[in-house]
């Protein structure tokens, strides 16, 4: 346990200082409604000296830190037992941007950021499937969409970084400036310092998205379809999924291609569709204004929040895979999956990245040209613990496939990982993460909910 201290031990600081049982009860539970770490207090900062002063105090007394932003963690990666949670919602600010970039505040949540660049016709050239994560919280993990073919993850889109090291030092860093911190911050799970603010680089947008989904009975074809549309991006946007048939019990996998547009123009399908070998009786095309698209969760996130599966337990598991195995993890996988692994609300992705795209040191990339995203995002029964229980098995079942092929995790999962499976999975870019997490944290007081170091 850390050092005990008391809340009028804190510097004075602008913004508030929470210690009531509603803040901490709060703090204590994630998106994942798995594991909880309750902290000593919850600060919520109004500016980058607030934090800088929260984390000078909290280094010179070894008192665990947590950025939050939006809490939507699956396994207390944003939690700090006994310690101080920094409620980031309270620097949530996007400032005015200029020509072609944004700056914002990092509890900001991309919503914020589309609504505030839209007016100018730009967008985030990636965005994550859900809108109401913060900037912070995905810049800590790479975030990953079905642009990130195109343009990498959301860490490959940010110019500059304004952040507060583990000691309460206030440094930017880009790459050209203070390189190897925006290279340790970007993906670093939060290690190195607390992102305030980040510049975004942003692209033109269109009005409007057209999706296609497309269905396969058989893997193998969907893997083929998806290998030649990522091939040549002829998709602005390309995802998919592999859905559980209610009557027939049997796996079957959906092609979601979406061509943004701008009307009198119309994206070609005759072009868009070109050699590809689906099933046409189950094709569907959906049209949505380009907003209403990127915000296409929020209906997913009524509807749940109404049939309350959105407050139930999410052990989900997201990973890398190499092309050539990927059919195994996903075979496999699938093998031993049934409906009630996956519960109710359960979601499978499935979609293709290009490893040339993607260029954050801290985010694995698959070792091929054309690699595979790989989630198994469950849904549990709250009553239920060792039906969850049973879903972290197969979380580190899937992750040991990924690691067979070479593949790795995407951070953010339901998986319990030791400090050496962390190295491992860090892989040659693990020396260059340790250096800076002792240079930039040296009492290593950041993101302990992370267990990639063993707690001092
Ligand atoms: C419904 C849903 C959909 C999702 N869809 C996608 C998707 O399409 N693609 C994808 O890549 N991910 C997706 N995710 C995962 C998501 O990107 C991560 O869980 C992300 O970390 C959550 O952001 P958050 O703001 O809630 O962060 P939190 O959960 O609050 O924090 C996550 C981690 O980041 C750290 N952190 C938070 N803020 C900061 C900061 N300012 N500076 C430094 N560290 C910080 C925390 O300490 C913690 O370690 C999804 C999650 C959910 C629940």
């Amino acid at each position: 346990m850390p050092d005990s201290f008391e809340r009028s031990d804190l510097p004075t600081l602008e913004g508030d200082i929470l210690d009531g049982e509603a803040s901490l009860a709060a703090a204590a539970r994630d998106w994942g409604h798995i594991v909880q770490a309750r902290p000593r207090l919850v600060v919520r900062p109004s500016s980058a000296a607030d934090v800088s002063a929260v984390l000078e105090f909290a280094s010179s007394r070894g008192v665990p830190v947590a950025a939050r932003g939006a809490g939507h963690s699956p396994f207390g990666q944003a939690q700090s037992e006994g310690g101080i949670v920094l409620d980031m919602s309270g620097m949530a600010t996007v400032h005015e941007g200029t020509g072609n970039e944004l700056l914002v505040d990092a509890g900001a949540r991309w919503q914020q950021v589309l609504s505030a660049s839209l007016p100018r016709g730009l967008t985030p050239p990636v965005l994550t499937d859900y809108l109401e994560l913060t900037v912070g919280g995905t810049l800590a993990v790479g975030g990953i969409g079905g642009a990130t073919h195109r343009y990498g993850a959301q860490t490959d889109t940010v110019t500059e970084l304004e952040v507060v090291t583990g000691e309460g030092e206030l440094k930017r860093c880009s790459a050209e400036n203070n390189s190897d911190l925006f290279d340790a911050v970007r993906a670093g799970l939060g290690h190195c310092g607390v992102i305030t603010r980040a510049t975004l680089r942003l692209r033109p947008a269109r009005q409007r998205a057209r999706k296609w989904k497309l269905t396969y009975d058989s893997l193998d074809d969907y893997l083929t379809d998806q290998r030649t549309a990522v091939g040549d991006s002829r998709f602005d946007h390309l995802e998919g999924r592999v859905v559980l048939g209610d009557d027939s019990g049997e796996w079957r996998y959906v092609l979601e291609g979406t061509s943004y547009f701008s009307l009198p123009d119309e994206p070609d399908e005759a072009a868009l569709l070109a050699g590809l070998s689906f099933d046409h009786e189950g094709r569907e095309t959906e049209d949505r204004t380009y907003h209403g698209f990127l915000d296409r969760m929020a209906e997913s996130q009524t509807v749940l929040s109404a049939d309350g599966s959105w407050f139930r337990p999410h052990p989900w598991i997201t990973v890398l895979a190499p092309d050539d195995g990927i059919a195994d993890v996903v075979t496999e996988t699938l093998a031993e999956t049934s409906g009630d692994d996956l519960g109710d609300s359960g979601v499978v992705l499935l979609y293709p990245l290009r490893a040339e795209t993607l260029g954050t040191p801290l985010l694995r990339k698959p070792a091929t040209d054309i690699g595979w995203l790989f989630a198994v995002l469950r849904t549990g029964d709250p009553y239920d613990v060792t039906a969850t229980g049973r879903m972290l098995e197969l979380n580190a079942a899937v992750a040991e496939r990924a690691r067979l092929v070479e593949g790795a995790v995407y951070p953010v999962n339901a998986l319990p990982m030791t400090p050496q499976e962390w190295r491992d999975h860090f892989g040659d870019a693990w020396e260059a993460f340790a250096a800076a997490v002792k240079k930039y944290d040296p009492k290593n007081v950041l993101a302990r909910g992370q267990r990639v170091f063993e707690a001092p």
